[in-house]
């Protein structure tokens, strides 16, 4: 049997971490949302025992175990005991290491795809909770949906969706570890920021006041050794986004606006600089 699955982009509209658990990983406090950037994933099975095997079209990503969509094959293959052969295969369209959860897009993608291919019947919740040992990213992107993200990144409370709005999404040609900046981390420097109102408001589809309260508390962490996010953020700000801000870990920088035209407007002034940017709208 043959599925196809979309792996949609997450942005943040908040990205906070009080504090570092014991053993080092950080505890999130976060609002995330998908964009119709998306990877497209098709998961196929042999009805024969076999191995699991990954294509991607990129030549950057790893096709063995370190792929985290083979990864989600593997974790569902044993904890289900299925012995079918699966092939997975991957049309990136999201930049790679960019800060927009594209590998966990990609697993959360085959998650959902086995359990409809083996009718396992799990809900939601249940694929989130075994995608954690993924990525801190994947059991929000089993949902993809505009939701306020805890914990090690498996507490996920979703929230109302919101009226239609664009993102001009860029990444400029540098890259960025996350597990360096996470470990660049210093708790006492941080600006926290105030994830209720943004929450409050963003149940009461009071978008105008969300908009002040979203950030992400990582970005003078990842600016210091890439300065040109602060610029790209700056030049979005300049050219009328309602918020600019970074993504993740960085060094992609994401713009919100109201209007197609406005977000069209930012992608013409950028695009000379700046060759990957995307105008999409948010999920
Ligand atoms: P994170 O912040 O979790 O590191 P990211 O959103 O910045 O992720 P990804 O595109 O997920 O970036 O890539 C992060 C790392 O994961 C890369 O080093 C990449 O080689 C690896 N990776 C493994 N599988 C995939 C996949 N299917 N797609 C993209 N990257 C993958």
């Amino acid at each position: 049997m043959l599925v196809t699955e979309k792996a949609p982009a997450k942005l943040n509209l908040s990205l906070d971490t009080p504090m570092r658990y014991f053993d080092g990983s950080p505890r999130w406090d976060m609002v995330m949302v998908s964009a119709d950037l998306a990877d497209y994933v098709t998961v196929e099975t042999h009805l024969h025992p076999g191995t699991i095997k990954v294509y991607t079209d990129s030549g950057f990503l790893p096709n063995d175990q370190r792929n985290l969509a083979y990864q989600a094959a593997h974790i569902l293959r044993n904890r289900f005991h299925q012995r079918e052969g699966v092939t997975i295969r991957i049309r990136k369209h999201i930049p790679v290491a960019a800060g927009l959860g594209g590998g966990s897009s990609d697993a959360a993608a085959v998650l959902r795809a086995l359990n409809r291919i083996w009718r396992l019947d799990l809900s939601l919740e249940e694929l989130a909770t075994l995608a954690l040992s993924i990525d801190s990213d994947v059991p929000y992107c089993v949902y993809g949906k505009l939701a306020h993200v805890t914990g090690h990144g498996e507490k996920i409370e979703l929230l109302p969706a919101q009226p239609h709005y664009w993102a001009v999404i860029a990444k400029q040609q540098t890259s960025v570890s996350t597990p360096q900046i996470l470990r660049q981390i210093n708790y006492e420097q941080l600006h926290h920021l105030n994830n209720q109102q943004l929450i409050a408001s963003l149940k009461a589809g009071d978008w105008a006041t969300a908009v002040q309260y979203m950030g992400n508390v990582l970005e003078p962490v990842t600016m210091r050794t890439h300065p040109e996010i602060r610029r790209l953020k700056d030049k979005m700000i300049k050219l009328g986004a309602d918020v600019a801000q970074m993504s993740g870990t960085g060094p992609t920088v994401f713009a919100v606006c109201h209007t197609e035209s406005r977000a069209r407007r930012i992608q013409n002034s950028i695009c000379g600089f700046c060759r990957d940017v995307h105008v999409v709208t948010l999920l």
